[in-house]
């Protein structure tokens, strides 16, 4: 009988909490520990609850700097945990501003609400930026494909590029005792011919079981020059009748794609010459963590190529204080604000969909993934008005989607990197996604002949 479970704590039927812990022999290795977003209460339950003891943990493997992956690692340093966090140079240096950052929006969201009397426990925060510098003492980095030993549990592991966002990593786990089993942790994986970024590369070799990502099984993206197309055309249209265009964003990854993107229409003279705010002290951060790794930038490009100073230009200014972005809610004329959260919940972005959202001239561009009972979400489906910060409020805007700037594969894409993956695959197991994408990559790996595919629920353990 195997002495491997593999047990899922998060994005296990839904999409956040990515969270999987590695059974074997009596250790015990975490892949990621992500934060849940959505449902307030619900997700503050599911974040608030740590499963297992973490001073029982011997390590932490990261795939990406993403909060939905990374998110729960300060409450785990929170509660004892001082094992090693391993992960790539990219995502150890994304994570230090990353979680310090998640901990200041949850101290700052609180004492918002403290204020109006609004603080409820779920809106207690889970850790502190104290809590956030632990993490970075524990973190240990490795380039892609170098080997390293996961200290104390007789396991080895390797990192290759998954192609979603700056340092992200698809996972090879594998055991040195007979019979152990040759784990892969899709991670995020990314998309081909995205902007900086590397396209993905599989991870090879024989696979026991395979944990993957299922987001978007069920769709097509438009190409990443065609979402540039769109921006191009809304910013021209947008621009033309005096309004702005608001555009949420998740601060990594996604905020500088759109600064290549905008720094290229630019460049182009396809949009014309107006200011563009990036308006979060995080993406401040995150992007010139971007510059310190360029060694990982996709040089095939010829933007990366050619320019310097890829996430810079003249028109484009990081706002950082809180009063220069205060500035912005009377700024006339037009411009484009992208601001996180992503999926609207938090962050910046909410002050600006209050100053801004109710008004015709104005767009809102949606350029992300929106889960399920998010602000985004709602905002997306075209519900009117919608509570922000608990009160009511207007939406007036005109809500866009652009799918191309997805930093996950699509349904075609999956099938590619499922094709470029070692084999055989024995068995797989299928997060990360809303119940029919879950479904619909059962059966792509199914198509693609893996003979046995699960779809776990939260806390189910497996075997293997
Ligand atoms: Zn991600
Ligand atoms: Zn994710």
């Amino acid at each position: 009988m195997s002495q491997t479970t593999i047990t899922f704590w998060g994005a296990a039927g839904q999409v956040t909490g990515s969270c999987h812990l590695v059974e074997s022999h009596g250790r015990r290795i975490l892949l990621d520990a992500g934060l849940f977003q959505g449902r307030r209460q619900e997700s503050h339950r599911l974040n608030a609850e740590t499963p297992f003891d973490p001073r029982q943990l011997d390590a932490v493997i990261l795939s990406h700097a993403h909060i939905d992956h990374s998110g729960r690692l300060p409450l785990l340093a929170k509660r004892g945990f001082d094992g090693p966090i391993h992960a790539t140079p990219a995502t150890r240096d994304l994570c230090a501003v990353m979680l310090a950052d998640s901990a200041h929006i949850q101290e700052s969201d609180f004492r918002y609400l403290q204020k109006r009397g609004r603080a409820g426990a779920e809106a207690e925060p889970l850790y502190t930026a104290a809590d956030a510098l632990k993490v970075q003492e524990l973190m240990h980095a490795h380039p892609y494909g170098r080997s390293f030993h996961v200290d104390g549990t007789g396991y080895t592991a390797s990192f290759t590029d998954a192609g979603h966002i700056l340092g992200s990593a698809s996972v090879a786990l594998q055991g040195d005792r007979d019979g152990d089993p040759r784990i892969v942790f899709s991670g995020d994986i990314g998309r081909w011919e995205q902007p900086i970024i590397r396209d993905p590369s599989a991870p090879r070799g024989p696979i026991d079981a395979l944990i993957i990502e299922s987001t978007y099984a069920l769709r097509s993206h438009g190409t990443v020059r065609s979402a540039s197309e769109m921006l191009g055309e809304i910013v021209r249209r947008v621009a033309r009748r005096g309004g702005k265009i608001l555009i949420p964003s998740f601060a990594l990854g996604r905020t500088q794609e759109l600064v290549y993107a905008l720094h290229e229409l630019l460049r182009e003279d396809a949009i014309p010459d107006i200011p563009i705010y990036i308006d979060s002290p995080l993406a401040f951060a995150a992007t010139d963590v971007f510059r310190m790794h360029p060694e990982i930038f996709d040089r095939t490009e010829p933007l990366v190529r050619e320019e310097a100073h890829l996430l810079d230009h003249p028109n484009v200014h990081y706002i950082r204080d809180v009063a220069d972005s205060k500035r912005l809610n009377g700024l006339g004329g037009p411009a484009v604000i992208i601001a996180a959260s992503g999926m609207m919940e938090s962050g910046r972005i909410l002050h600006h969909l209050i100053n801004h959202g109710d008004s015709p001239k104005n767009a809102i561009v949606i350029v992300g993934f929106q889960a399920e009972h998010t602000l985004g979400r709602r905002i997306l489906e075209g519900r009117d008005p919608v509570r922000i910060y608990g009160e009511e409020r207007h939406i007036g805007a005109e809500v866009i989607t652009i799918n191309g700037y997805s930093a996950h594969a699509d349904k075609d894409e999956l099938r590619r990197w499922l094709r470029d993956l070692g084999r055989p695959v024995h068995r797989a197991f299928c997060v990360h996604g809303e119940p029919d994408s879950l479904e619909a990559m059962k059966k792509i790996l199914e198509e693609e002949g893996v003979p046995r595919v699960d779809v776990p629920t939260h806390g189910e353990t497996f075997e293997i």
